[in-house]
């Protein structure tokens, strides 16, 4: 059936990257968690509904259906059906996202609908918790480090590439406030798990990341 391999760590480690082409190499499924709390968040600002309102965002998740279809660039992201994969990386969300990610009421609803995603195994599932909370019996589990400053580089580059041309200072502030707020939270802060195999990949090229994700699972 495969296993099920939990990849998480602070923002732009570069989790999604490698978790979609170890998928591929081992023939499993993707799940990016991050992406469910972003449609969440997305919903709720469309909706005009204040990011501290819990009762009214635990009702989003409780009414919305989040589902992903893989497509050539590792999958799309559905919310009541709507495709929400561009949506979700704008600026206001990745900004928002993280006091949407607090609620108890949401972690709870949200991790129990990626439980039931990864259950038969063979699936790489990206995000914070889910060495620690999510897949605690996960047979596979990464902890994704990078400097801030080489990861808000890579931020830039691919902001450049979307022609988005924020500045680099200004990225990584973002990046450690978000790092902060994912790590200070009362439910499941980000944190390694003991048992996880650390990679820094300051230094590792998007190859040498998968292949060293690719020798834990093989061994
Ligand atoms: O991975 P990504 O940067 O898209 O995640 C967006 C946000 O979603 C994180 O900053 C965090 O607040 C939240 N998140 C979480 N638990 C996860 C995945 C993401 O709290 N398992």
């Amino acid at each position: 059936n495969g296993l099920q391999v939990a990849i998480d760590g602070p923002a732009s480690a570069g989790k999604s990257t490698v978790a979609k082409l170890v998928a591929k190499q081992f023939n499993y499924i993707y799940c990016d968690t991050g992406a469910m709390y972003r449609a969440v968040t997305l919903k709720a600002i469309q909706q005009g509904i204040s990011l501290d309102n819990e009762p009214e965002i635990a009702k989003i998740v409780k009414e919305s259906k989040i589902t992903f279809t893989p497509d050539e660039t590792g999958q799309k992201v559905f919310i009541d059906h709507h495709d929400v994969s561009e949506a979700i990386r704008s600026e206001e969300v990745t900004n928002s996202v993280s006091a949407v990610a607090a609620i108890a009421a949401v972690r709870k609803q949200l991790s129990a609908q990626q439980q039931a995603i990864a259950k038969d195994g063979g699936i790489v599932m990206d995000g914070r918790d889910i060495g620690t909370a999510v897949l605690p019996n996960a047979e596979v589990k990464i902890f994704l480090v990078a400097s801030v400053e080489e990861r808000a580089k890579r931020r830039y580059k691919e902001n450049i590439q979307k022609g988005i041309n924020t500045p680099l200072d200004e990225l990584q502030l973002e990046i450690e406030a978000r790092d902060y707020k994912d790590s200070h939270r009362k439910i499941s802060p980000l944190t390694k798990a003991t048992d996880a195999t650390e990679i820094d990949t300051t230094a590792l090229s998007i190859d040498q990341v998968v292949s060293e994700i690719a020798k834990v699972i093989n061994s």
